[in-house]
Parts: structure tokens; sequence; C-alpha cells
């Protein structure tokens, strides 16, 4: 699996040398503090990575996130499925509240990229515009849709005319008329998956030759779910709904679009190190979010298949528990 590019962001990050400390008492802690080793480098400040930031800063554990600005979150218009809000909160709304709270509970938050990570004996050394230097690290980078080429897709994700989750969201569009897009195999899942919402779902695979293995096959025979081929690059807005032009140049509409066109697992940070993979490319970690390498966690979507706020917090609140027993059982004079 690939990495994102690792364009800066612009906000300085302004660490130098080395000093120790393993716990402080909380601040207002909304700048990099200098000449600092932190307990914990976060990479990635979405709903994992603030998450576990909170926890550690209220461990009373020296922090820093550094974080590129692209949650998945952000694309959230409303969900309805977090836990905690029962009128639905948006991924921007929620992505404020979670800095808040971390940043009440000490930590330093910087917007930058981390273009490499390697070990400096025990501790880590992360490059970014500065180096960071930090005793444990925890990836928390997510993944990367991939999204048809069509220029109103962002907005087709605000209005809800395209979806990407439907686990997060299929309960909004029950009885509507739906289509999954993407290879035959992911979206037939999709699709089955859907068929418990409505009764009106339609595969749209590529308009290319369809090259369906024995499971896709098997699952289609199941279903009698209609399949047409299309442009997946052609998605646009149709009034509220979705439009797509079909091989035979006709265009259809639907409700809503659910693409299933795979992503880009941002493990390699951790890969590089030595990190392992599943066969799908999801980090591996044991069940206290560890990976094998001593000292380097992981957590939210870079881990688990169910892409989900709740999982993030969940993965994050075990990663931080463990971080600050392994910080005290290695603590230093
Ligand atoms: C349209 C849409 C709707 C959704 N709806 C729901 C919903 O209703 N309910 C639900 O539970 N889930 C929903 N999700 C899924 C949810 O957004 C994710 O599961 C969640 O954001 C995962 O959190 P995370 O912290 O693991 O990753 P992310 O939120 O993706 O955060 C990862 C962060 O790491 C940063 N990063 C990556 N690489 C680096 C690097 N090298 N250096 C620094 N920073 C880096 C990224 O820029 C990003 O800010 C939805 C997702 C989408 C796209």
């Amino acid at each position: 699996m690939g990495e994102r590019d690792s364009s800066n962001g612009d906000v300085p990050v302004t660490v130098d040398s080395a000093a120790t400390g393993s716990v402080r008492a909380p601040d207002d802690g909304d700048s990099v503090v200098e000449g600092q080793v932190y307990d914990c480098l976060i990479i990635g400040g979405g709903p994992a990575g603030l998450t576990a930031a909170s926890y550690l800063g209220r461990f009373r554990r020296r922090v820093i996130v550094v974080d590129a600005g692209q949650s998945r979150a952000k694309w959230i218009p409303v969900s309805h499925n977090c836990p905690g809000f029962p009128d639905g909160i948006s991924g921007l709304d929620l992505l404020d509240r979670l800095r808040k709270q971390a940043l009440k509970s000490g930590v330093d938050f910087v917007e930058d990229t981390v273009c490499g990570l390697h070990r400096d004996g025990a501790d880590f050394i992360a490059q970014a515009r500065s180096p960071i230097h930090a005793r444990t690290v925890l990836i928390a980078t997510g993944i990367l849709d991939t999204l048809p080429d069509a220029p109103d897709v962002p907005d087709m994700i605000a209005t809800g005319s395209l979806r990407l989750c439907p686990i997060c969201d299929a309960y909004e569009v029950i009885d509507k008329r739906i289509a999954v897009m993407g290879p035959a195999t992911p979206a037939m899942k999709k699709a089955l998956f859907m068929q418990a919402y409505t009764g009106d779902v339609t595969v749209l695979v590529p308009d290319a030759p369809v090259e369906l293995d024995a499971e896709a096959r098997a699952l289609i025979a199941r279903a009698g779910i209609d399949v047409e081929k299309c442009m997946l690059d052609s998605v646009h807005p149709s009034g509220n709904q979705a439009g797509i032009r079909l091989a035979d140049g006709a265009v259809s509409t639907f409700d809503t679009i659910y693409p299933a066109m795979g992503c880009t697992i941002l493990s390699k940070l951790a890969t590089d190190l030595g990190a392992q993979r599943d066969e799908v490319g999801n980090l591996v970690v044991d069940p206290h979010q560890r990976t094998i390498i001593p000292g380097l966690y992981a957590a939210g979507d870079v881990v688990n298949e169910i892409n989900q706020i709740a999982v993030a917090f969940g993965h994050a609140a075990i990663a931080a528990t463990d971080i600050h027993n392994y910080l005290s059982g290695t603590e230093r004079s």
C-alpha cells in the first residue's frame, strides 16, 4: 500500500534538543514545547489520535499530536451513529470538540506531515519540519478513500447523493433507490449489505470486461441484483440525486450511490520500521494495540476494516492506557 504525499502544513514545529520528563501538570498546551523528548508522538489528529491524546494528557504524559489535517471525519455531513449524539453531529464539529478536549489535557498539537520515522535507541525520531523525539509513537494515520475522478464528488458527499459507508448511514436511505459502484466483487458485497435497507439496489461496474470471480458470481445468483456497466467517473449531481452514464450512453439516476472502490491504508511509516500488515494491508496489532515494534502502537482506520468513529475511540483508549503502562515500566531517572 502506498503512502500519501508528504507535503507540509503551515505551523512550524520547533523541537530541537533532548530533555527528559515523564509527567507534567495540565496547561493550555496549544503550541510545541521546545527541547522536549515526548512520552508519546501521535501521528494523526482524527478521532483515534485525538482521543488517545486526551487519555494520555489526562495520564499526565507529555504528548504531541502531528496532524496533516485530512481526517476522513471532515467529510461527514452529519453522523447519526456516533455514540452520544442522538440528533447527529457533523464531522467538523466532532473533530473540533475532540481537539478542544485534547488541548484541555495539555497536549501539544501541530499541523504538519510526518514523512519518516526511525529508531533512536529505544526511542523514535520523526521527520517533520523539525525532528520530533519521542519514547513511544501511536500511528493514527487512517486511510484514503479511492473515489471517482469527478469534480462534484465533494458536493455530492455533502448532500448525501454519494455516501461512502453503509455501516454509518444505510439507515438514512431506507427504501431509497441505491446503487453501489466499483469492481464487481467488492460492489456485490456492499450491495448485499444494502438489501436489508431497500429492495432497489443496482450494482454499477466499470465499462470494461467485467471479471467476476466465483464468489461474485455466486453472490449475484443468490441475490438477483441488477448489474449495469457504467463510466464510474461520469458520476454527477442530478437535482438531489446522483446521475451516472451507463455503457449504452443513457444516464441513470439514484437517490444515493455508494462507491466500493477501495482505499489506501496509510501504514507506511510503521511498516518501514518493520511493523506487520495483514493481507488487506491493515496494520497488525495485538489486543493492546501494540505492533511488533516495542513502543510503536496503532489505532483507528489504519488497523481495522470496520472504519468507524466508535472503533477509533475504543482503540485509542486501549492504546493510550497501554502506552502509559509501558512508559511507567521503562521510566528514566
Ligand atoms: C463521508 C464519510 C462519512 C462517514 N460517516 C461516518 C459515520 O457516520 N459514523 C462513523 O462511525 N464513521 C463514519 N465515517 C468513518 C470515520 O470518519 C472514520 O472511521 C474515522 O475518521 C477514523 O478515524 P481515524 O482517526 O482512524 O482516521 P482519520 O479520521 O482519517 O484521521 C487520520 C489523520 O491522520 C492524518 N495523517 C495521515 N498521515 C499523516 C502523516 N504522515 N503525518 C501527519 N498526519 C497524518 C490525516 O491527515 C488525518 O487527519 C465516515 C467517513 C466518511 C469518509
